[in-house]
């Protein structure tokens, strides 16, 4: 019997059941990795994104190799290329079972049923896990027998299954030993050859499964029990910064969701685990969201009458947004923050995803590809569940309309604009009441914008948007 764990979004040793599985049994096993370029393309992902998901492929490819692993990696094109080289290298190798991880999004699934048909009348066995997510996303259901699309609903449902039901602590494979062969190497350092991107942004960022851990450790260790109270303030370094390692797979969520119950054992760090528990809990939210709505990966808003909303088209105020030009200082130190890290705070996110949808005016569909065009962990479920809550197109329970004041929200979490100051230098000399609301300093020197729109009135006209959308549909 040989076997073959296939990996994808998945990118590790550790906590990664298809691997354990095929390797727990007798026989030989062996690894593979399918490059899909054309799918990278077709998804907007970022160059930065790319390089993380190369260099962690590079390093799992290594340590397996130490562990006696040979890992192949093949350049596919794309998904229907992949579906056929899988085959083939099925077909080749004689390969009796197939191990891999599920994915939910609709473009992934349809690639693993396509691979399931292939196999059909070969007597090949595909094993699939749900490591990817904690609760997988067709586990929890309403009353009526549907899925969830409130979050405090789900969240509740979600701490009593993962009470109940919840991962075991992962663990290691039981390696076989021996030197293996990292096959696909050439073929990977050629794929970083290709890309395009910025040193200054890849000196940032640790890719791989070690690193990832030791910032999961570090988090852990320093920042975790004061997670509730420094979470929304930008300037201090309170969030995990791990969601890379947690798209690409480097992290297995489970592990982090082990490590934040064990540390809820001291009373002091409870309050801060429970919180980040709940981050856990809402990338799985959004990810059961976008497979049972999978309309959602294509463009459509969760709330169809938003379909009727005559988005604004234009192109100098998107650009003014998409370079940190606005006249809104927070707004643009956000945005000079993605562009010049690859990431943005999660407060920030929302900050400047309601600036462009409301503020501006501006189609959601060009904010969520603008991020995942920059950012290093850009996902199609998390950046679509923030987009579309941010527009009010989405899953939010509110029961009023939200639209932040950027000059609020600036007052009160960037309070001394020390953030600002980070990102907008242009602002550095104001002092922390003025830089604010940079428009009232008659001298403000260099060349920073004023405001491109007014917040005066922005609530109201959206609101009756929204009102007539409702009204006509
Ligand atoms: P922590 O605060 O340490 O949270 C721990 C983990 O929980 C994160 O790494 C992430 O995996 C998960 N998480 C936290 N918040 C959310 C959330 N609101 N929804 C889903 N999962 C969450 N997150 C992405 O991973 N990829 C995206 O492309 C993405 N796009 C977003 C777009 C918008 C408009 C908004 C409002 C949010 C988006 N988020 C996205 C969610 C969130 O902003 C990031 O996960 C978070 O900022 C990552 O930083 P961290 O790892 O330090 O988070």
């Amino acid at each position: 019997a040989m076997r073959l764990v296939w990996f994808r979004n998945d990118l590790r040793c550790h906590g990664h059941t298809p691997l354990r599985q095929a390797l727990a049994g007798a026989g030989p096993v062996l690894a593979l990795y399918v490059l899909c370029p054309g799918q990278w393309d077709a998804h907007d992902v970022a160059p930065l994104r790319r390089w993380y998901v190369l260099e962690s492929l590079r390093e799992l490819g290594e340590e397996l190799a130490a562990r006696g692993v040979d890992l192949h990696v093949i350049d596919g094109g794309d998904f229907a290329g992949a579906v056929e080289v899988v085959q083939r290298f099925v077909a080749d190798r004689g390969v009796t079972e197939v191990f891999c991880n599920r994915e939910y999004p609709v473009n992934e699934l349809n690639r693993d049923r396509a691979v399931a048909r292939s196999l059909e009348n070969t007597g090949v066995r595909i094993r699939g896990f749900d490591d990817g997510v904690l609760v997988p996303p067709r586990a929890l259901n309403t009353g009526k027998g549907t899925p969830y699309t409130v979050f405090t609903a789900y969240k509740r449902r979600w701490d009593a299954w993962m009470e109940e039901k919840g991962p075991p602590l992962p663990e290691t494979p039981r390696w076989p030993g021996g030197q293996g062969d990292f096959v696909g190497r050439a073929t990977v350092r050629k794929a970083l050859a290709e890309l395009s991107v910025s040193p200054r942004l890849t000196e940032l960022w640790q890719p791989g499964e070690a690193a990832a851990a030791r910032q999961l450790e570090r988090f852990v260790a320093r920042d975790l029990a004061h997670y509730k109270n420094r979470r929304d303030i930008p300037c201090e370094a309170g969030t995990s910064g791990l969601s890379a390692a947690l798209s690409a797979g480097t992290l297995a969520p489970a592990q982090a969701w082990w490590v934040a119950r064990l540390a809820m054992r001291d009373a002091g760090v409870r309050e801060g685990a429970a919180c980040w528990i709940g981050e856990l809990a809402w990338r799985d939210f959004y990810r059961q969201i976008l497979h049972r709505f999978p309309m959602l990966a294509k463009g459509a808003p969760f709330r169809p009458e938003t379909r009727l909303l005559q988005w604004n088209d234009n192109e100098t105020l998107f650009n003014a947004w998409c370079q940190g030009r606005t006249g809104y200082p927070l707004v643009d130190a956000a945005m000079r923050q993605l562009l010049s890290t690859g990431w943005m705070h999660n407060r920030l996110r929302m900050l400047t995803a309601m600036f462009l949808t409301k503020h501006l005016f501006i189609d959601w569909r060009k904010g969520e590809r603008f991020f995942m065009q920059h950012l290093i962990d850009g996902d199609v479920a998390a950046n679509n569940g923030g987009w579309q809550w941010s527009a009010s197109t989405g899953t939010d329970a509110a029961p009023y309309f939200r639209v932040f004041s950027p000059v609020r929200q600036s007052r009160r979490f960037d309070p001394q604009g020390h953030f600002i100051a980070r990102y907008v230098p242009e602002l550095a000399e104001l002092d922390n009441d003025s830089v604010h609301e940079p428009w009232k300093q008659p001298l403000l020197s260099g060349d920073y914008p004023p405001p491109v729109v007014a917040h005066e009135g922005v609530k109201q006209r959206v609101e009756a948007a929204f009102r007539a959308a409702r009204d006509t549909w």
